[in-house]
């Protein structure tokens, strides 16, 4: 995978791992073919463990509760998982950097992935760009790349589920409950 200097693949393929968890080796390596990645040895179920190991941990860098717990955690991941970087031309489309040993199985390509390409994400567009849906009952995490940095759902469909949700709730206050509860000073 060309890694774009900002990270967004890797941290919106993450984002789709860790939302939908894949449940079986070929759903994983399937999935990051559809993202993109190049597949150099075969998926194998020590893949799949490696990948769940590491969505883990990624999860719980989105859910870290400030700036400076969620780098030490994604510290923690690099230091995990990333080898000097290299130039490579491995599927002839071009050179670009790795950040991790030559043919290495797709639960450690994913580790690498991930930790760089988050740790880029947030160093270049901001410590906030990752979070869960600000809809209550949704759990979903998206990566932040809007212009602003201030996007709040996770899809066009949660973000109307809200607005109905509060212009009811803008109306529910704005009726006078009682004569009594009208009164003021
Ligand atoms: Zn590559
Ligand atoms: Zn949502």
């Amino acid at each position: 995978m060309h890694l774009n200097p900002y990270g967004e693949d890797a941290v919106n393929l993450a984002a789709d791992l860790v939302n939908r968890r894949p449940g079986s080796a070929g759903e994983l390596a399937d999935r990051c073919r559809a993202a993109g990645l190049v597949l150099e040895r075969p998926v194998t179920q020590q893949d799949l463990d490696r990948a769940h190991a590491v969505l883990d941990a990624w999860e719980e860098v989105v859910d870290a509760p400030d700036d400076h717990r969620r780098a030490e955690l994604v510290n923690r991941m690099l230091a995990q998982s990333a080898a000097h970087p290299r130039l490579t031309d491995h599927a002839g489309s071009g050179w670009h950097l790795h950040y991790r040993d030559d043919r290495q199985p797709l639960g450690a390509v994913l580790s690498s992935l991930i930790s760089v390409g988050t740790a880029l994400h947030l160093a270049g567009r901001g410590m906030h760009r990752l979070r869960r849906c600000a809809v209550t009952e949704c759990t979903t995490i998206f990566a932040d790349t809007s212009r602003t940095g201030r996007q709040r759902y996770c899809s066009q469909r949660c973000a109307n589920r809200d607005a109905v949700r509060r212009h009811r709730a803008g109306r529910a206050l704005s009726r006078p409950a009682s004569p009594a509860g009208a009164a003021g000073p």
